[in-house]
């Protein structure tokens, strides 16, 4: 079993460790800010062999420098962004060795937000950036909203009981937008007071599962792309 360990940072960023099964090592995803991290290294006594960048928004990947120069362990990201420091390129493959002390990864290409945004599916883990929020999902900062669609409907297909690792704490605001998409879901109610008790403990809504995001995103409950499109942009004007 892996050990995962949410690391907040700036506003409402969450920097993922994953730490090997028995062992100090550790992996780390987004680091958009060092400082944080290496507090949390430094505390446990952890030993970083990678970094893992989802996408290039510069909350994901300012920190990358920063730890770099305490630990020289190799960057893996998206083939298809320009983002310095990277070592290994990637886009989707399967059975991706990291590191001996962790199990393969599967990276899939998740486009939408950005370009080249790529996820990565451990042991029914994906850490999927900013493609996917608890009850929502990301801006269209590049491409149409087909792209997203299209993406979204790669993680739909993964089992039901696949864990979701979002970059952000947004849960509370998307179902607010989601139960006035759908008012007369009871999953996105019960939802709304199972995040508000995390939250009122300071406790992240992340991770989430992909099951109970299908009951109660309605990002991912569109049927079609152009649904997906008109949701997004009534989204972006939700206040
Ligand atoms: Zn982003």
């Amino acid at each position: 079993m892996l050990t995962i360990q949410a690391i907040p940072a700036f506003q409402d960023n969450y920097i993922w460790i994953i730490q090997a099964e028995g062992a100090s090592h550790v992996l780390i995803i987004d680091p958009g800010e060092a400082a944080p991290v290496l507090e949390a290294i430094k505390q446990q006594n952890l030993i970083p062999v990678a970094i893992l960048i989802t996408h290039g928004c510069h909350d994901h990947v300012d920190g990358i420098n920063a730890i770099l120069h305490y630990f020289d362990v190799p960057v893996y990201g998206p083939k298809n962004e320009f983002i310095p420091h990277i070592t290994h390129p990637l886009s989707a493959c399967d059975g991706l060795v990291i590191d001996p002390l962790f199990a393969e990864f599967r990276i899939l290409d998740l486009p939408g937000h950005t370009k080249g945004h790529i996820g990565f599916l451990i042991e029914g883990n994906l850490f999927c950036g900013d493609t996917l929020f608890g009850a929502g999902c990301g801006r269209l900062h590049s491409g149409p909203a087909e792209v997203m669609f299209e993406s979204l409907q790669k993680i739909k297909q993964l089992p039901p009981t696949t864990t979701i690792f979002c970059a952000h704490e947004y849960t509370q605001a998307n179902l607010r937008f989601a139960l006035e998409t759908e008012p007369d879901n009871i999953d996105i109610q019960q939802r709304m007071d199972d995040t508000d008790a995390l939250r009122k403990q300071n406790r992240p809504s992340i991770p989430s599962r992909l099951a109970l995001e299908l009951a109660t995103n309605p990002f991912l409950r569109c049927q079609d792309a152009e649904t997906f499109r008109l949701l997004r942009l009534k989204k972006d004007q939700f206040k």
